[in-house]
């Protein structure tokens, strides 16, 4: 199989930062050092909340 080589993606989940669902699933670039944080829809707040990068 292959071996770490080329542009390998991470998975991770986006995380309300309010109340702590999984709404989302994304991937980024293992070369982003910086935790991703994303203003989303969180249907269990029913409004937009940050959410943040967790695996
Ligand atoms: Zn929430």
């Amino acid at each position: 199989m292959s071996d770490g080589r080329g542009a390998k993606r991470v998975k991770i989940v986006l995380v309300c930062s309010e109340c702590g669902a999984r709404n989302y699933k994304t991937n980024k670039s293992p070369n982003a050092t910086e935790r991703l944080v994303l203003k989303k829809f969180c249907p269990s707040c029913r409004t937009h909340t940050e959410h943040r990068e967790s695996r």
